[in-house]
């Protein structure tokens, strides 16, 4: 897995805004490659996209198909995950409102439909980490209310933390995969090179 090397980075595809994250690696050079089933799990893989859409149905889908302890082991053991809007939710180890958390691999609290019906969706220009001003589209967003130890914030909206970085996830509350920006799949795909 030389850093020259094509990375073949697979995209959960079960629901959701998941084509649009393979434009976004196919512009940047990538291979991709989608998960629809546990046998699509087997194979290698240098990163892992976990899509927006509805959190809900993504989670019963993968308890379902018997995926989700798999993906669990994957993410643990240092398999690099990108998981935008619902797939920061999958990531979260707590959820408001009681709710049960998912692959509980990420150390943050998370709140779903956060910003209420009114501000479900809204677009602006924010500051990412390492990047500068990133354009930022929030659909039925969640935002992250608190962090554990060793989790970094890389962007704050209206006083809310929308993506943050814990080694090898990285979380984002919106979708980068809308704009025409892709230096946010870019930064990802250094991570994968990274090789954790
Ligand atoms: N509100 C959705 C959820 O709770 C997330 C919305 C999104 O991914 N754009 O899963």
């Amino acid at each position: 897995m030389g850093s020259s090397k094509t990375k073949k980075i697979a995209v959960l595809a079960l629901q959701g805004a998941f084509v649009e994250h393979e434009k976004r690696l196919k512009n940047l050079g990538a291979e991709c490659v989608e998960i629809r089933q546990k046998a699509d799990l087997m194979q290698d893989m240098d990163g892992l996209i976990l899509p927006g859409g509805e959190s809900t149905v993504q989670g019963k889908l993968l308890t379902q198909l018997g995926m989700l302890q798999m993906l669990r082991d994957r993410i643990r053991n240092g398999l690099p995950v990108l998981g935008t809007c619902a797939g920061l939710i999958l990531l979260a180890d707590e959820l408001g409102k009681d709710e049960p958390a998912w692959l509980d691999t990420l150390p943050v609290r998370v709140r779903r439909n956060a910003y209420g019906r009114q501000l479900g969706s809204f677009w602006v220009n924010g500051e990412f980490q390492g990047i500068g001003k990133v354009p930022m589209t929030f659909i039925r967003a969640p935002y992250v209310e608190s962090i554990g130890e060793g989790v970094e914030i890389l962007a704050v909206v209206e006083n809310r933390i929308v993506a943050v970085r814990y080694g090898n996830q990285l979380g984002i509350a919106f979708h980068p995969e809308l704009d025409e920006d892709e230096r946010i799949h870019k930064m990802f795909l250094d991570m994968c090179r990274q090789g954790f």
